[in-house]
């Protein structure tokens, strides 16, 4: 794998030692035509432990169907991060998962993870992989036949910047000070903290740090976000989990709080219909129509769009400039255009 110059990976073939034997196609998550299913059902979802689902990203559905396979022997590969090392682990005890509780929104380390993997499915165990839907795709055709076991739950995802953009943004709004955690959601609110030690050194909403701005905005993905294969609503996965943007709670209210996130949770195979039954006495739970789940959710209809601002910022940033200078610069219409708003507006 080598890294471009945004700090995104990207298979390079050695032509020299190549046998052409076609394997790296095979298990390619991107080629060819991947093997998608509308989903069979919606429910809307959270966590019956308040604990749980107050430091949960959503609802808490990857937090409680991750605790049920450990405590029925499976094992969980999710993503978990040490300061601004971001990557998946494995983890078979309760007391790994709270590590992977919370969305991080930059790309996820996967190298590390094959090996055991495979030796889990090997060994009979059941696999828990949740990951973003490329991701959950790489594992699927990696594991081939050996799936039988492996279960896979892909995030809704808008795209993933990269570990780089945040390591060099961290550092900079760290003022160099050593970061060991980093949260991207407190709840509903989107917000960027990090902490060092027991103490929080800071903290911003997302429209007024520079990176999650960015991210927010679409416009510091990988290049194949934006043509994503994965951002419709057939789905890779046996089981796909986000939030429940736009469900309509007027007409049909839902019969549990949810101030704090809602989890959707779309069963696509049987597999994921034994997940979803697994865990519906740790939940609270309501079926709901996929049509709602699509409606409220563009990642679920269709990829990020790759708009003027988002080539701006990749191109300046790829030619040397820090993060947080390209990304003001990419939205310096946008600020003309409020200071504009702002001093007509007084008149
Ligand atoms: C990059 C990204 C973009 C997303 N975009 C959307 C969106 O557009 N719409 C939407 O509805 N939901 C989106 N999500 C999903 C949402 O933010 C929550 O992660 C999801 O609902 C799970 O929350 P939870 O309360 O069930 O899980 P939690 O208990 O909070 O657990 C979070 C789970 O996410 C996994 N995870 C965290 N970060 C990553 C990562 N970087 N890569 C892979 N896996 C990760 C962890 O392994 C863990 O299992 C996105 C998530 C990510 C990581």
């Amino acid at each position: 794998m080598q890294e471009d110059r945004l700090g995104f990976e990207y298979p390079v073939v050695d032509e020299s030692a190549c046998v052409s034997c076609g394997l790296c196609l095979k298990t390619c998550p991107v080629a060819g035509s991947p093997d998608l299913a509308y989903p069979l059902k919606a429910y809307a979802a959270r966590s019956i432990d308040d604990g749980d689902y107050l430091t949960s990203s959503s609802g808490g559905a990857a937090s409680v169907l991750s605790r049920h396979m450990i405590k029925s022997g499976g094992v969980v590969y999710g993503c978990a991060s040490e300061g601004t090392d971001v990557r998946h682990v494995r983890v078979d005890r309760l007391e790994g998962l709270p590590g992977l509780k919370g969305s991080k929104y930059v790309q996820s380390r996967l190298s590390g993870v094959f090996e055991p993997l495979k030796q889990d499915l090997e060994d009979g165990r059941d696999v828990l992989f949740i990951g973003t839907p490329c991701q959950v795709m790489a594992i699927r055709r990696y594991a081939g036949k050996l799936s039988d076991k492996l279960y896979l739950a892909d995030l809704i995802c808008h795209g993933v910047p990269s570990g780089k953009m945040l390591k060099e943004h961290v550092a900079s709004v760290s003022g160099g000070r050593p970061v060991g955690k980093l949260s991207f959601r407190n709840g509903n609110q989107f917000e960027l903290a990090l902490a060092s030690g027991e103490e929080v050194i800071y903290r911003a909403d997302s429209s007024r740090d520079m990176y999650y701005n960015a991210f927010m905005r679409g416009l510091s993905y990988r290049s194949g976000c934006y043509s994503c294969p994965f951002a419709r609503p057939e789905r890779g996965s046996d089981i796909t989990i986000g939030d429940f943007w736009g469900i309509d709670t007027r007409s049909h209210p839902l019969p549990f709080d949810c101030n704090s996130g809602l989890s959707v949770m779309l069963p696509v195979t049987d597999k994921g219909k034994r997940l979803v039954e697994m865990i519906s006495c740790d939940m609270k739970i309501e079926g709901r129509s996929v049509e709602e789940a699509v409606n409220g959710n563009s990642q679920l209809r269709c990829p990020t769009r790759n708009s003027f601002r988002g080539r701006i910022l990749r191109q300046l940033y790829a030619h040397g400039l820090s993060f947080g200078t390209a990304a003001r610069i990419s939205l310096l219409d946008k600020k003309l255009r409020d200071i504009y708003r702002k001093i007509i507006g007084r008149r």
